[in-house]
């Protein structure tokens, strides 16, 4: 896999360890963003479009926790926790907070390798959702991946199957911009055989059934000369 421009964010307040990790990272081709504190792991998060980030349990601020579940609401970027508690109760909390995987310290560069290589991998192939039940607009729209249901102000959307998973994998891409051709090869998959207008006309009906104005939508946005994204909050 080539990662030459894949972007880490590394968010550690102990200086020492952040240059290890930071200088072996880079050795490996990645670009790092190194933040000593949440705020700043934060703003590197909003400017910066992230493949990775390594979180820090302690840090001066708000917790590496906090944090996880704060990069969680805004992306399905894969999360490594750090950890230099060793009770097994707060590494599973992690995990359970969104963090796909974790390290404890201190820990070798070579696991810390493995652990990379593990989560970038599984990342890629995985399509499962964030959460089982996102709740968008204060419950104007509600996801509900469990049961494969929407529901609009609390009442069930009929959705085709294909206007079901193209919406479903909008949303669990939070703000990743799909091109047509991408939303076809996630949503439906290879062999389906269709065209880009085929797309533009399932997210015509996603409209009609979950916007209030299909003509000025919340939640299903265009990005112009690209393709579509998820705007909900
Ligand atoms: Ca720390």
């Amino acid at each position: 896999m080539k990662q030459e421009h894949k972007k880490v964010l590394v968010v550690e307040d102990e200086p020492k360890i952040l240059e290890v990790i930071k200088s072996f990272l880079e050795s490996k081709g990645y670009v790092v963003l190194a933040a000593e504190n949440g705020s700043k792991a934060l703003s590197f998060f909003e400017k910066e479009n992230i493949s990775l980030a390594i979180l820090d349990l302690m840090l001066p601020d708000i917790s590496g926790e906090e944090l996880c579940v704060a990069l969680r609401k805004k992306s399905r970027v894969p999360i490594i926790m750090v950890t230099a508690k060793v009770e097994e109760e707060s590494m599973l909390r992690g995990l359970s907070l969104g963090a796909d995987d974790y390290i404890k310290k201190p820990f070798s560069l070579k696991e810390l390798a493995a652990r990379i290589d593990a989560v970038m991998r599984r990342s890629s192939a995985d399509l499962s959702p964030l959460y089982t039940k996102m709740i968008f607009r204060e419950g104007d729209l509600e996801a509900d991946f469990q049961n494969h249901i929407f529901k609009k102000r609390g009442r069930e959307i009929s959705l085709t199957p294909n206007e079901y998973r193209i919406l479903a994998t909008l949303i669990k891409f939070p703000n990743k911009v799909f091109t047509r051709e991408e939303l076809i090869m996630t949503a439906l998959g290879d062999d389906f055989e269709g065209y880009d207008r085929v797309v533009d006309s399932h997210i015509k009906n996603i409209r009609q059934k979950i916007e209030d104005d299909s003509k000025n939508p919340d939640y299903v946005l265009t990005v112009r000369g690209i393709g579509y994204k998820f705007g909900g909050r």
